[in-house]
């Protein structure tokens, strides 16, 4: 029987499928395939199978498809479009379609109706899958989803963006806290991996030539293996050491390691544990790494009634702390290690006094020359089965206009600013991979967790990877131009572009290349320019 993978991206409070993140479904499926010695007819991405009519023609031979899918944590992307619930039914080419994914979550008894061309397997889905794929299969297999990620880690070769990719790391599932009103980890089973299970993953993916890794698939990194005996989760601070030497050790010569989410209610309940593991991330990790903190609101009031996890006072304390550990300048030019805020609009509870709230909150932590490398802004989504979902859009809509001007603001003032504390100019940013261009800009990011947008001044090829100079901001973004630029092949626009150079200047040296060495500059462009010139270029 031939069964094929279609992965339509997920994106998931604690699980990020978006290309050039793989995340771990695609794996445990491909291991769970070969486990039962399906006879493998391919992986491919929702973005192959858009643009290619043979991707479509061999998924069509399939006799079963599975499609993933679900990006329930709305989000632009860059590497990759989620597959859209409006777009199942085209997809469902195979003999059978089998949909699993987050996806699920949010479909009405009308749209699965609908979708009668697929067999719905609800989330979180591993073990139903396997036990559906069992009786097609004829078979009563045993369910060990850490063999699947071993045998299925192959199939990482086969992402159209390989070895450009980064892999989702799974430590564990479900939340300690799993009371927020709209928060879809409630319907995750608790579930913590072994260190040894995890650990042999990584060595698995890293012989097939993985460099970059996030550990992103959990709810809070602090707490894995984490002491549950405490009425919060303590931390457990050599395990964690360990647990990262381990890391080195198997995979020496690892590009990104990096984490996802952090609660800060775990710093604010047991601030010494937190802050020895969190020296340990800072040590072990990568650098250009973010600790992203679910604050969702300022509003002590909204807090409360959405049985949030952490006071602002408490998110406030683990801003400080991270701030005091991972500010410090790492090999690729971002600050080793700082957090990061996500903010919920819509929820119960919440008033015009809760903008302002929020934005006098950031503004504090600006006053306080905290900084922040990330501010996530969205209203909510409504999933069924969440507290929220007798409460409804009514917030969102009544407030619709405080969200835009509270999002505009912090677009314009806080993130600006931010990104000016963090990477001031003329810091130099290192192995940006080029990902879009578009006219004269290409569009790169670093690997990583929430890697900055970098416009670089000039048209590199994809996949291409640069150092560049920081130049200018944008809101989210920042422009570079290359360093150095080699001004023997630069283009025009290129020099015009290097600060405080004018186009007359740029001519003159278009017009007297080759320079022997970058010295020879000050003859053509005399002293002035070439001061301003010289620590941006080489020959
Ligand atoms: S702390 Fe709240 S928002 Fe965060 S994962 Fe747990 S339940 Fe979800």
């Amino acid at each position: 029987m031939k069964v094929g993978i279609l992965d339509g991206y997920v994106d998931e409070p604690s699980c990020l499928g978006v290309p050039p993140y793989i995340s771990p479904y695609p794996r445990y499926i491909w291991g769970m395939l070969k486990h039962l010695r399906a006879d493998l007819c391919g992986y491919f991405t929702i973005d192959e199978f858009r643009k290619d009519g043979k991707v479509r023609e061999k998924l069509s031979e399939c006799d079963i498809l599975i499609v993933i899918a679900g990006a329930v944590v709305p989000g632009k992307y860059l590497g990759g479009v989620p597959l859209s619930k409006r777009e199942l039914p085209r997809v469902a080419c195979g003999r059978m379609n089998i949909l699993v994914g987050p996806l699920t979550l949010e479909l009405t008894k009308n749209e699965r109706e609908e979708l009668h061309q697929f067999e719905i397997v609800e989330f979180p889905f591993e073990e139903r899958l396997f036990e559906l794929l069992c009786n097609i299969f004829h078979t009563d297999a045993e369910f060990d989803l850490n063999e699947f990620a071993l045998r299925g880690a192959e199939v990482v070769r086969f992402h159209p963006e390989f070895p450009h990719v980064i892999c989702e790391m799974e430590t564990y599932r479900g939340c300690y806290w799993s009371k927020c009103s709209f928060c879809v980890e409630r319907f995750q089973r608790f579930m913590m991996r072994e260190p040894k299970c995890v650990l042999a993953e990584f060595e698995r993916l890293y012989s097939l030539g993985v460099r970059h890794f996030r550990l992103g698939r959990q709810t809070d990194f602090l707490t894995y293996m984490a002491d549950f005996n405490e009425d919060f989760p303590k931390p457990e601070p050599e395990k964690m050491r360990s647990f990262h030497e381990a890391i080195w050790r198997l995979c020496p010569e690892i590009k990104t390691l990096h984490l996802d989410n952090i609660n800060p209610k775990t710093i604010a309940m047991h601030p010494e544990e937190s802050r020895a593991v969190l020296k340990t991330i800072v040590r072990f990790q990568t650098a250009g790494n973010v600790a992203v903190f679910g604050m969702e609101t300022a509003d002590e009031r909204v807090v409360r009634a959405n049985n949030l996890a952490a006071m602002p006072e408490e998110v406030l304390f683990a801003v400080e702390m991270v701030n005091s550990l991972g500010r410090e300048r790492g090999a690729n030019g971002m600050p080793k290690f700082l957090p990061g805020l996500n903010f919920v609009t819509g929820l119960k509870g919440e008033t015009k006094e809760t903008y302002e709230k929020n934005y006098e909150f950031l503004n504090m932590l600006l006053e306080r020359n905290l900084l922040l490398r990330r501010i996530n802004i969205r209203q909510v989504k409504i999933l069924p089965g969440t507290p929220m979902a007798e409460f409804g859009y009514k917030n969102v809509r009544k407030h619709k206009k405080y969200f835009k001007i509270f999002k505009r603001k912090v677009r314009e003032y806080v993130d600006r600013e931010m990104l000016r504390r963090i990477l001031p100019l003329g810091t130099v940013l290192r192995d940006l991979r080029c990902e879009v261009r578009k006219g004269k800009v290409t569009f790169a990011r670093q690997f990583g967790s929430y890697p900055l947008l970098v416009g670089i001044i000039g048209e590199y090829e994809r996949n291409n990877y640069v150092n560049a100079k920081v130049i200018d901001y944008g809101m989210r973004s920042i422009t570079a131009i290359e360093y150095p630029l080699d001004v023997n092949k630069a283009k025009l626009y290129q020099l015009e572009a290097i600060p405080g150079v004018g186009s007359r200047t740029a001519a003159r040296i278009v017009a007297n290349r080759p320079f022997k060495r970058v010295e020879d500059l000050k003859e053509v462009v005399g002293e002035e320019e070439f001061s301003k010139l010289k620590d941006f270029v080489c020959v």
